[in-house]
């Protein structure tokens, strides 16, 4: 059960293959991370961009 929201962000990122926009919850710290686009399974790794919701993404 997890019925304690916990501090997270949001990190959207846009596909470099489909340009899908995935979302992916990562810790409130966190300044990378990867991710598999929801589409096309691409996977990528994710850096944080110039705002706080929008994050770099690079196929991994
Ligand atoms: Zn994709």
């Amino acid at each position: 059960m997890w019925s304690t929201a916990r501090p997270t962000q949001t990190a959207e990122w846009l596909c470099t293959r489909c340009g899908t926009t995935n979302r992916k919850l990562l810790a409130p710290k966190a300044s990378d991370g990867a991710d598999r686009c929801v589409h096309c399974r691409l996977k990528h790794t994710i850096a944080r961009g110039d705002t706080p919701v929008r994050w770099d993404a690079k196929a991994a």
